[in-house]
């Protein structure tokens, strides 16, 4: 019977787990414990970017059948949903594709227009709220553990990007543990594996013209390929590049820490 008093759901994620998961070095090993452990209620996030599909074939080559979502803001190349197709097929898995409210979309479009995120930094921010983080707090909803593809190398930003992170979670601030495997793992360690166990990669990323090539990837107009001495940030927002050319973050990857809460 339940009692009148406040209940207090016991949380899975404590420090305790990351001390014991930080003994797992490797990422294939961690991936796979992980999703074992937590089933349904871990999943691996990705953009299409290699480290996602890294991740992916890790799992699946471990013998673990991935949850996987992507945040589609209905502004992607066409050449990311065709990478999701791809790794449906030869993985046997779903890609889940949360997508933002198509109201909120319609209004704000309505009253800014379609290209809002040209205006200001402000309306980028909004556009990336609605259309990446408001979906991507739908998801979380959903999960216990969080794993990403983000690497150390990819920005000032993501220099220090732990492995194991503690985040609190809507109003109730629950706690959820995002994880990322290969955040110490090189560029050319990314695209040895790939090329090593033939992951299927985002056809954008095979590009390079006179050094010109896809860094990341968003959305189309909001991401551009980057020059060979640019940073590996500089082809998102390109236009605010005279401000800000490297730590640009669409609020994804901005939750604060809260280790103490837990
Ligand atoms: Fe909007 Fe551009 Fe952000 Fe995509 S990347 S959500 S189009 S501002």
């Amino acid at each position: 019977m339940r009692g009148t008093g406040t209940f207090k759901m016991e949380s899975k994620i404590t420090q305790s787990l990351i001390t014991e998961l930080e003994r797992i070095q490797d990422p294939q090993d961690l991936i796979k414990e992980i999703l074992t452990r937590f089933g349904e209620r871990a999943a691996i996030g990705t953009s299409g970017q290699l480290t996602g599909s890294v991740m992916i074939d890790m799992a699946a080559t471990a013998g673990v059948k991935p949850r996987i979502f992507t945040i589609d803001t209905l502004r992607l190349f066409p050449e990311t949903y065709k990478l999701f197709e791809e790794i449906e097929k030869k993985y046997g898995v779903a890609v889940e594709r949360i997508q933002p409210d198509p109201e909120k979309v319609r209004k704000m479009v309505g009253e800014n227009g379609e290209y809002l995120f040209f205006d200001s930094k402000e309306k980028q921010e909004f556009c990336c709220h609605l259309r990446k983080v408001e979906p991507n707090e739908r998801v979380l909803d959903t999960l216990d553990v969080w794993l990403t593809g983000l690497r150390s190398d990819q920005s000032a930003q993501r220099a220090t990007t732990p492995r194991f992170e503690i985040l609190t979670h809507g109003e109730q601030r629950r706690p959820i543990l995002k994880v990322a495997p290969l955040v110490n793992w090189t560029e050319k360690q990314v695209w040895d594996y790939i090329n090593l166990h033939k992951v299927p990669i985002h056809f954008l990323l095979t590009l390079n013209q006179d050094g010109w090539r896809y860094e990341s990837l968003g959305c189309i107009i909001c991401t551009t390929p980057i020059g060979p001495h640019e940073p590996r940030r500089a082809g998102r927002w390109r236009w605010f590049n005279v401000t800000n050319p490297e730590d640009k973050e669409c609020g994804l990857h901005e939750q604060k820490v809260k280790k103490d809460e837990v």
